[in-house]
């Protein structure tokens, strides 16, 4: 069933409120808001949010006070709601969105450490997602919302192609689309790149805000990306994709994702 947005929620992490991603912050409320949605803004740096995972976000005793994992510690804190109130917070706010957009910088090919810091402690076992009664990717815990990226780059387009110095931006954008949004269960919409804000003609910035807002305002419209259905892999096999998918899309001249590659030819479709 498709996912009625009426929620949308902008994890937002820049630290200037003058920046092209504050311009493209702002037009995504001004937009949206316009449009009757809800929206909430989670702005990291001015809350001066705590991206480290550490013990701290476990309130009271450790289950196992000699070697500490994160990942156990926090899904028993979730399960007995022990978790640090500044964590608590940002649940909220994530399970009342029905679209989330992470607008920021690409920093180093992938996202500023406080918003991955953001990820890390959010996106909580047992809360985003269960290992253990294998509640990921088509079936985890954020299943039934969508969320995209909005990102901007220091280098221009040409250098993000499958034949420029930085490579292909789609495999840029692999580990963030499947490994963490796809990963909690979240129908994932294309990323709106701008490229090179800093480099562009005063012309061009104002084109590339237009082209955001004029996108935001049918966003409920949008198909998600498609990703391969959990069921085509194969969990007796190590969770390698089935023989039948396999056979099936032998002679296929491209691969189905990014990661799937299956040894063919990467696809130009954006995932
Ligand atoms: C640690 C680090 C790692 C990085 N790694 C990478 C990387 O891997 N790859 C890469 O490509 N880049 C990288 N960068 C560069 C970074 O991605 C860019 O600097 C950033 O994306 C530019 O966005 P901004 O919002 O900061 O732009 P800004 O520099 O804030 O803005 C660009 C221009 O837009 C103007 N502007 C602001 N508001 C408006 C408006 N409303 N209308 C018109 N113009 C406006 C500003 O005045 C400015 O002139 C990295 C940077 C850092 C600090």
């Amino acid at each position: 069933m498709a996912t009625v947005i009426k929620n949308v929620l902008i994890v937002y992490a820049h630290q200037d409120s003058l920046s092209f991603n504050a311009a493209l912050k702002n037009a995504a409320v001004k937009t949206l808001e316009s449009q009757g949605y809800k929206v909430t803004v989670i702005d990291l740096y001015a809350q001066h949010f705590e991206p480290r995972a550490t013990r701290s976000d476990i309130t009271g005793e450790l289950s196992d006070a000699k070697k500490f994992s994160y990942m156990q510690e926090v899904g028993t804190a979730f399960k007995e709601d022990r978790l640090s109130h500044d964590i608590k917070i940002e649940m909220e706010k994530l399970k009342e969105a029905d679209l989330v957009i992470f607008q920021f910088p690409l920093y180093w090919f992938s996202m500023p450490a406080i918003l991955k810091g953001w990820v890390d402690r959010v996106f909580a076992n047992g809360f985003a997602f269960n290992y253990a009664k294998a509640q990921i990717y088509d079936t985890g815990l954020m299943s039934g919302k969508k969320a995209m990226l909005s990102l901007t780059t220091g280098g221009p387009e040409t250098l993000y192609t499958n034949k420029g110095l930085n490579g292909d931006m789609n495999i840029i954008l692999w580990p963030m689309q499947y490994g963490i949004l796809r990963f909690v269960g979240f129908d994932v919409l294309k990323a709106q790149v701008s490229y090179a804000p800093a480099m562009a003609a005063d012309t061009k910035r104002k084109s590339m805000l237009d082209n955001w807002t004029t996108r935001l305002k049918d966003i409920a419209k949008e198909k998600p990306l498609e990703f391969i259905p959990i069921e085509n892999f194969d969990y007796n096999k190590g969770c390698q994709l089935s023989e039948e998918y396999v056979n099936h899309h032998k002679e296929d001249k491209t691969s189905p994702t990014i990661g799937q590659n299956m040894g063919k030819l990467l696809p130009q479709k954006g995932i």
